[in-house]
């Protein structure tokens, strides 16, 4: 079972994956857009981390909407009201259940990523951060590892693909032969998630890990 605990250490493992490749995801964000996407997410991953740490949420899904609502708070760019709707979305279909079963989560993960594509009128193949999102979460049922690749995979796979949303849409074909940003950092996120799993995914409060 994934309580509150395993959410928070979650989270801080993205963000600092996210600090650690801020410089490659803002490099990704040259070509085809505007060279910012590792300044903004770092910005708002390390505000969310000081909230966590601040308020300590207790439930999975309060870890999940406080985070959401900070990264929408605190990024300026397109990615923050997208990974701030991925998270709260994600957060309230969990409720407040102490703790979720990871098909729970994972169902409630696709809720959240269905709320992206709303929200940004994308769909997968258009170039985006759904590109890995969509793959990442079809793999989690497999499991976190299975997950973890399936999302990476799907990162590389945006190089050849032409950007139909967001600023590297305004590039039209000089938008392909370049690895998506947005897709690049929730590649991240998935591997953020594996490696908390590895780490004892399963443990509880005061548990080990
Ligand atoms: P901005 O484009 O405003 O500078 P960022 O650089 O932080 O914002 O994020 C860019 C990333 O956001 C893109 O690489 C893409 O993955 C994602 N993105 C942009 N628009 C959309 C959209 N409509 N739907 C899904 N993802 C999008
Ligand atoms: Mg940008």
């Amino acid at each position: 079972m994934l309580d509150a605990h395993f959410f928070r250490r979650w989270l801080t493992a993205a963000a600092a994956a996210v600090d650690r490749e801020a410089d490659r995801l803002t490099e990704l964000d040259s070509p085809i857009g505007d060279a910012d996407h590792g300044s903004n997410l770092r910005r708002g991953f390390t505000a969310v981390v000081t909230a966590l740490e601040k308020e300590a949420p207790d439930t999975p899904g309060a870890v999940l909407t406080l985070a959401g609502r900070q990264l929408i708070s605190t990024v300026g760019g397109a990615s923050g009201p997208l990974y701030g709707t991925l998270l709260r979305r994600t957060g309230k279909a969990l409720g407040d259940a102490r703790e979720v079963d990871e098909a729970r989560f994972a169902e409630a993960l696709r809720t959240g990523i269905d709320a992206v594509a709303a929200l940004g009128g994308a769909a997968p193949g258009d170039k985006t951060m759904l590109d890995a999102l969509v793959p990442g979460v079809d793999g989690l049922p497999d499991s976190f590892g299975a997950a973890r690749e399936a999302a990476l995979q799907g990162a590389l796979a945006t190089i050849p693909l032409r950007a139909r949303k967001g600023r590297a849409s305004y590039l039209g074909e000089r938008s392909v032969g370049h690895q998506d940003p947005g897709a690049t950092s929730s590649a991240l996120l998935f591997e953020a998630l594996a490696e908390t799993a590895a780490e004892g995914g399963e443990s509880r409060e005061g548990g080990h890990g």
